[in-house]
């Protein structure tokens, strides 16, 4: 890739990096401040109802999951930067063909091309096919 193509995308990861770290901010507060009623002065409210605790873990479990989401998504950023430094972005570091534009518009952390891409999901799928094969073959087999 050409570098003045590459600092294009550079500008695309760092925004991208920015709104990451910054989500991940908001979440960290609003995980830590759970109890915000606090500061109106109002002590007669106390009495938590179970639902609403359940809701509270399940909101909490809720953002966990967006959290640990955001993480590898950050992570994935921070790799895409790194290959720019080191003059290898937008190359797919499965086969080394280089990865289209339109495609990296979209995704701009994008590892893989298309082709590799499919192709490692069609792998996951045929994989748990066999899995799944291979039990009902040994039940069979007693
Ligand atoms: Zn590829």
């Amino acid at each position: 890739m050409k570098k003045k193509d590459a600092e294009v995308y550079r500008k695309k990861l760092i925004k991208e990096k920015e709104r990451l770290l910054l989500d991940l901010q908001n979440l960290d507060k609003n995980s830590l401040h759970v109890t915000s009623q606090e500061g109106s002065g109002n002590l007669s409210g106390y009495g938590t109802h179970l639902a609403d605790v359940a809701t509270d873990m399940y909101e909490q479990e809720k953002s966990l999951s967006f959290m640990n989401n955001e993480e590898f998504l950050l992570q994935e950023v921070e790799d895409a930067l790194q290959k720019i430094d080191k003059n290898k972005y937008g190359n797919c570091e499965a086969c080394g063909v280089e990865i289209s534009l339109k495609r990296l518009d979209v995704e701009p952390h994008a590892k893989f091309c298309m082709d590799c891409k499919t192709e490692e999901e069609e792998k996951k799928k045929s994989s748990v096919a066999n899995g799944s094969l291979q039990k009902n073959i040994r039940k069979r087999r007693g």
